[in-house]
């Protein structure tokens, strides 16, 4: 385990940024060419789409073209503040300032792993907690399975699916989806805290764009930024939370960070990781939206499944294996199959053995998760030789298979382990079984601060 770790607390909740909830609005000059229809509800910008964008220009009384404005500030760079808009005009700039808003999040706390991850609590404007962590990634790949990759000969894959194009920098942030979660599963630290509510669109985007902005305000020489690089490049819906649980919010989120004008992720660059809610799973095939499905397996028989993932009594294996065979792929696309390996109870040979039938018709790849211990959960991580005999059956079963490295476990980071809540009994149980952290630096003092001068 490693020794470097410090913590950056970075705001002091009495200067956090401006009120994020949206006062009344109170009627006011309106220019002539703006409509008298709007509603006096304040929008949040960073929840509208590209069409949702149109649409509120077309509904401000404005030429469409101004939506798509609107959305390359909002959602192409990041705009904090509506004077950043240089090129609208400053009248409907007033005019727009009493009728929408531009949400950001802030940091409670940053921790940074020794092996560069980079941990963020997060503050909603309701004072909500979430985390998100960033996962510098310059050695993406484990041994075994370049070893495995070299071995078979076959095309040489990440573990996100992108194709090896030669050496690349990556950095992957792993993001919250809701707050809490309501899907319970046994062996997982978030689900201890119950569920209190879903991330909006904003807010989920929000985690991406917080992220580019403290990346870009790092010295060179950070951790993160050395081994990770200065934007996100890939982003994984594996936080806190089902996202398809969420998937209202998750899809439009999806169609931002995908957009040519909006965030400019490619498909392959992101993946939506779900505990098997098969009714979302096909609504999700439907939308025509080819980014990346994770899927937690986590058992390989009903019985196990069953009583670690109560999920599995709704969804039970037959019918979230029949979804993963309808779910539409493009050519040489897989479905990422997550199998979180818990001591004695699914890490059998008996259990490695299970997969092809389970698997059959799905093109897959498996992701071995070794379970990442937290004190509230009566699990315990196999043995590494364990691990590596597992994952030796699967390849010999002729499946690409990834042991995920662990990262970030000195900060709690690691899947599994996100589980932000203010407890003090948590923080104490946490505090003895971990290392204690080291002196606090504010990430305000990388100049990190909001569009409007006041820290994020
Ligand atoms: N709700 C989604 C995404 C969040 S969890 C899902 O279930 O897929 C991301 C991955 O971490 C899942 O595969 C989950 O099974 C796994 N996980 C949860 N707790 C873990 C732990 N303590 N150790 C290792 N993996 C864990």
């Amino acid at each position: 385990m490693s020794t470097s770790l410090h913590t950056e607390r970075a705001i002091d909740p009495a200067t956090r940024a401006a009120p994020q909830v949206a006062a009344p609005v109170v009627p006011s000059e309106t220019p002539s060419e703006m409509s008298s229809e709007m509603s006096s509800e304040i929008i949040e910008l960073r929840n509208l789409d590209y069409d949702a964008m149109q649409a509120l220009a077309l509904r401000l009384g404005q030429p469409r073209f101004r939506g798509e404005q609107l959305f390359r500030w909002v959602h192409g760079r990041g705009a904090t503040d509506l004077s950043q808009m240089t090129d609208v005009s400053k009248l409907l700039r007033a005019a727009l300032a009493n009728r929408v808003h531009i949400a950001e999040l802030g940091i409670e706390l940053a921790q940074v792993s020794a092996d560069g991850t980079r941990k963020l609590r997060l503050t909603t404007a309701d004072n909500r907690v979430i985390e998100t962590v960033l996962i510098p990634d310059d050695d993406a790949r484990t041994l075994a399975a370049e070893e495995s990759a070299r071995s078979a000969s076959e095309d040489v894959e990440s573990e996100d699916g992108e194709d090896e194009d030669g050496p690349r920098r990556k950095l992957t942030q792993c993001v919250s989806s809701q707050v809490g979660c309501a899907i319970d599963c046994d062996f997982c630290a978030t689900a201890k805290l119950g569920f209190s509510r879903h991330l909006s669109v904003a807010e989920i985007v929000s985690q991406v764009y917080l992220a580019d902005r403290l990346l870009a305000s790092l010295p060179a020489d950070d951790p993160t930024r050395r081994a990770g690089g200065e934007r996100v490049t890939n982003i994984v819906f594996m936080g806190m939370g089902e996202p398809l649980h969420n998937i209202d919010n998750v899809l439009p989120a999806l169609r931002i960070l995908l957009h040519p004008l909006g965030r400019a992720l490619s498909r392959r660059r992101i993946t939506v990781s779900t505990s098997g809610l098969v009714p979302a799973i096909d609504r999700l095939a439907q939308e025509g939206l080819p980014v990346n499905l994770a899927v937690s397996l986590n058992a390989t028989t009903d019985a196990v499944r069953d009583r670690i993932m109560p999920i599995n009594r709704k969804y039970p294996l037959a019918s979230l294996l029949s979804a993963l065979r309808r779910f539409p792929l493009e050519k040489r696309q897989r479905i990422t199959v997550e199998y979180v390996l818990l001591r004695d109870v699914n890490d059998s040979l008996e259990d490695a053995r299970r997969f092809p039938e389970l698997l059959s018709g799905i093109p897959s790849k498996i992701n071995l998760i070794p379970w990442n211990p937290h004190p509230q959960a009566p699990y315990q991580r196999p043995e590494s030789a364990r691990v590596a005999a597992f994952q030796k059956e699967l390849m010999r079963l002729g499946y690409t298979v990834f042991v995920r490295k662990t990262r970030g476990d000195d900060i709690d980071a690691a899947c599994g382990q996100l589980a932000a809540d203010r407890d003090p009994r948590a923080a104490q149980a946490r505090k003895l079984a971990r290392l204690p952290v080291l002196p606090t630096i504010p990430e305000s003092a990388a100049g990190l601060s909001g569009g409007n001068g006041l820290p994020l």
